[in-house]
């Protein structure tokens, strides 16, 4: 039978729940323990593909094309697996569900209620997740006390109720907050937040706190009194230097051990040297390199999570430490912001807000040689850039800007004009991509065939394609079923690489990607050459 683990949040948001909960992953499946990971969003929206970055961070594709919320990403990250639709689900998937059942007739002659319709739709989509594995671990979003999450705590409850003690174990992550002042940890918002999982019937088993400083014996003594766990079960959480290290901090602590015992599963011996290697390597580097990110969301870092982590995970390769400076594409002095980077990165993006900078930005790469990765719109802007300084086709844009282009050398294919809703109806998942040999993603790959995921709806127009080719502009990728442009490559250039897709949602700690991982390459060497030349 799956046995299960609810994560829940305390006090405040942006607690790291969800690192806590790809930190239990992460320790399970290092002791052979087959598990699958489950996040519920209390928001309305079907999924957060609609919403903007600054509301919900990043949205994180899957392979089948889901748009999820960001911990998705953690838990692929951490746990080295590929996360599908099934794992990530709204409020507003829920009430979809429930209502189209209802206009069906499926509940005819009954009132349709949150207890039992929504808790039930809500339970068979955790069990949904939770076959062939020994363990489902549920990250339930929000804040308990949140009206939105209720539904999904009640499910919890429930699962508790018909799964009883052994199967079912409830982790509460809580922030114990230091006040400067008078120099002291506080509990109190943890009793009252646990206060409040009791009233809903909910005993959390395990306690996880978050906090800036190390909690002291007493502190974990009054935690463990007042909110009904045992002291073993008061587990700390103070801020790491990497996140990968908190499954490490956790497991000295006995977290697993615990987990272990009140499940009372069986499991082998622990596996986790290559991830403190992997540690390691990322505590003690032994050269630095900054990489510019040049986009409109740099104020709220989690609008670009995947990508500053396949920055690190590149790093790790080299043991060097990136230091990734986020450059706002509106601002009026970005060749001074780029001058002494080793790399510029432009990420994806919508909307026409820095679009005119981050042109700008690809023609100081291109123009100074330094190395450039195009993701997404960081390849469309590369094109435009491409077009109107080398082909000298003055207004050259995508039609996403411009609709009237007279150069619309982006453009949306005729399958996409017809399109009316904008939820879930991009280029999304994956998709092949074949691989020029001898181009600078053939080398990096070391393959002629890759596949890689997508988040977009505009092409390269095919009918500059030749003009742009004959100029210089390699295409090193293709999707040759539709014959569309995936990767685009300059020479006479240090490393110039762009995509059409988003190679950042698959790179892992311990499996950089190659793009990443070249970049940062080109990036040291610049950053290397520099250093002689002063
Ligand atoms: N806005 C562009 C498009 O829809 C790029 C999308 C992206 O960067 N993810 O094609």
């Amino acid at each position: 039978m799956t046995k299960y683990i609810f994560v829940t949040g305390g006090v405040v948001s942006s607690l790291g729940k969800g690192i806590s909960a790809s930190s239990i992953g992460k320790l399970l499946t290092a002791r052979g323990l087959r598990v699958a990971m489950l996040k519920c969003d209390p928001y309305i929206n079907v999924d957060p593909g609609t919403m903007n970055p600054f509301q919900h961070g990043e949205v994180f594709v899957t392979e089948d094309g889901a748009e999820t919320d960001l911990d998705l990403g953690h838990y692929e990250r951490f746990l080295n697996a590929e996360m599908r639709q099934v794992n990530n689900f709204t409020a507003g998937k829920v009430y979809e569900t429930v209502i189209s059942r209802e206009r069906k007739g499926d509940f005819l002659g009954g009132t349709v209620q949150v207890i039992p319709h929504i808790t039930d739709e809500i339970k068979s989509r955790f069990r949904a997740v939770s076959k062939d594995v020994d363990i489902a671990i549920v990250e339930i979003g929000g804040t308990v006390g949140d009206i939105e999450s209720l539904p999904f705590l009640e499910a919890a409850r429930q699962m508790g109720l018909e799964g009883g003690r052994d199967n079912v174990l409830y982790v509460h992550v809580t922030l114990i907050p230091f006040i400067k002042a008078s120099e002291e940890l506080k509990t109190k918002p943890t009793q009252h937040s646990v206060g409040k999982l009791r009233e809903i019937g909910i005993n959390p088993d395990i306690i996880i706190c978050r906090s800036e400083k190390v909690l002291n014996a007493d502190i974990k003594a009054k935690i463990s009194l007042f909110c009904n766990v045992p002291k073993e079960s008061v587990i700390e959480a103070h801020d790491a230097f990497s996140i990968y290290e908190v499954p490490l901090m956790l497991h000295k602590q006995g977290l697993d051990d615990q987990i272990i015992m009140l499940l009372r599963l069986r499991t082998h011996s622990k596996d986790l040297e290559s991830w403190t290697a992997m540690v390691e390597r990322l505590r003690q580097p032994k050269r630095e390199v900054s990489i510019a990110l040049a986009g409109k969301y740099t104020d709220y870092k989690d609008a670009y999570k995947s990508v500053s982590e396949a920055l690190v995970h590149a790093g790790i390769a080299h043991s060097a430490r990136v230091h990734v400076r986020y450059v706002e594409t509106t601002d009026h002095d970005l060749e001074a912001q780029l001058a002494d980077v080793g790399g510029i990165l432009v990420p994806g993006g919508f909307g026409d807000r820095g679009i005119e900078g981050k042109i700008e930005v690809v023609r100081l790469a291109r123009e100074g040689r330094i190395p450039y990765f195009g993701l997404c719109l960081g390849m469309q802007v590369a094109v435009i850039e491409f077009a109107r300084n080398v082909l000298k086709l003055a207004d050259a844009h995508s039609t996403e800007f411009d609709a009237h282009s007279r150069y619309p050398v982006i453009d949306l294919l005729p399958e996409q004009k017809t399109v009316k809703d904008k939820g879930a109806t991009m280029r999304l998942g994956t998709y092949e991509c074949a691989i020029k040999k001898g181009s600078l993603a053939h080398k990096a790959y070391g393959s002629a065939a890759v596949k890689e995921r997508h988040r977009h709806r505009y092409e390269v127009n095919n009918k500059f394609r030749k003009l742009l080719e004959d100029s210089g502009l390699c295409v090193a990728g293709t999707y040759a079923a539709k014959n569309l442009v995936e990767i685009i490559e300059l020479r006479d250039h240090p490393w110039f690489l762009a995509v059409q897709f988003h190679p950042e949602f698959k790179s892992r700690p311990e499996a950089p990607h190659p793009l990443f991982r070249d970049f940062v390459a080109a990036a040291l060497a610049r950053t290397a050459s520099q250093a002689h030349a002063r």
